[in-house]
């Protein structure tokens, strides 16, 4: 049977490559996975008791739209811990994949321009296209860093909104305090939104980590509990603004209520325990895992030491193709993403760094020798 019955739409995405990858990694015997976005601890004990507790006692039905009022007023007092705003408009949502569709449904219409970085996280640009909305991209080669100049040259008449990440996948990338505020400046002069993506806001090993709700109050921001908590399987999230973006948090929740409904219910009151919970120790152990990593690729590969999330995005040395090399990498049991799939170059791989010591030095040994080879 031909697929002409599928849409338009759903013929613009391409298969993730990082579910490739993944693809791949089941054949494999015992592998060195540097591919997966997830933290390698568990859920920690006291949050699982209160979403057991939760289900237990009967929690099981649909929440409210935007969900749990308890935690909908816990997630705004942590919002007041970094901005200004006096009444946060707040919707929890299905993971912030779940909150990235929403608005990007919310605001695109097609041919409208949204300008983000290049690398840039995958789903951003797969649902933007499929959307029928135009990825603009700033090059942000070879330092990530944000190049502000870039970001307001790349702004037409058709830009919608600006979509930044930090901490970012794929690069560990984290903004300083001037480079929000001279991007909120770019922003306030267009008068445009900027949809700040920051689920690793945890894992940020900067001394102060600079978020850009803090500097610009059109700011959409997302935050979720899928990496500091290791719940990526409880599909939990939220879009928090200020209140002149009420129209916006009120679209999504409206189309919300046509698609996921509400976020799992049950599970939200795991994640309100969660915003209570101190991650430092877990956060340490990441940025020695960074540390190591670091100092073991740093001799083979010319690396920007990553300064956040769990992630390095790394140089093939003598500019071969990333694709081949990472062919290789597998072929010697290590799997890493290939930099096309985070990006419109492909010159780079990603390591996730989130797994043992032992299998950072393992993987680590192995990719040096694939780079000395030529
Ligand atoms: N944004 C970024 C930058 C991510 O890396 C991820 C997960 N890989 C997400 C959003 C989505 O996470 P979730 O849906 O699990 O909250």
């Amino acid at each position: 049977m031909s697929d002409s019955y599928l849409s338009d739409r759903s013929k613009r995405i391409d298969a993730s490559g990082i579910r490739k990858v993944f693809a791949l990694a089941a054949e494999l015997e015992d592998p060195i996975n540097f591919s997966i976005g997830q933290p390698d601890f568990d859920v920690p004990e006291a949050l699982k008791r209160q979403a057991i507790e939760a289900i237990e006692r009967g929690f099981n039905r649909y929440s409210q739209t935007m969900g749990e009022r308890q935690l909908c007023e816990a997630i705004a007092t942590d919002v007041q811990k970094v901005t200004t705003w006096s009444d946060p408009q707040v919707l929890t949502t299905s993971g912030v994949s779940g909150a990235l569709l929403l608005a990007f449904m919310a605001v695109i219409n097609p041919g409208d321009e949204i300008v983000t970085t290049d690398p840039y996280f995958v789903i951003y640009k797969h649902v933007i296209n499929m959307l029928g909305g135009k990825c603009v991209f700033v090059d942000t080669y070879p330092d990530f860093q944000l190049p502000v100049e870039a970001f307001r040259q790349a702004i037409t008449e058709r830009t919608k909104m600006i979509v930044i990440n930090s901490p970012s996948n794929p690069t560990g990338t984290v903004y300083s305090a001037e480079e929000l505020q001279a991007l909120a400046e770019v922003a306030r002069s267009h008068d445009l939104i900027v949809m700040s993506d920051e689920i690793y806001e945890k894992f940020s090993y900067r001394p102060n980590y600079a978020s850009m709700a803090t500097y610009y109050d059109k700011t959409l921001l997302l935050r979720g509990f899928s990496k500091a908590y290791a719940m990526t399987g409880w599909r939990l999230g939220y879009a928090a603004t200020h209140p002149c973006l009420k129209p916006l948090i009120e679209a999504m929740t409206k189309i919300q209520q046509y698609t996921f409904v509400c976020a799992p219910a049950p599970l939200q009151w795991g994640a309100l325990t969660a915003l209570e919970y101190d991650v430092t120790e877990l956060v340490d152990q990441y940025r020695t895992k960074r540390d190591l990593l670091y100092d073991c690729l740093k001799g083979d590969f010319d690396l920007v030491k990553p300064e956040g999330a769990f992630y390095a995005f790394v140089p093939v040395p003598g500019g071969r193709d990333a694709t081949r090399f990472v062919k290789e990498a597998i072929a010697n049991n290590v799997l890493v993403i290939p930099g096309n799939v985070f990006s419109e170059r492909d010159t780079h791989f990603r390591i996730s760094y989130a797994t043992s010591n032992e299998k950072i030095e393992q993987g680590a040994e192995i990719l040096c020798r694939l780079a000395r080879q030529g």
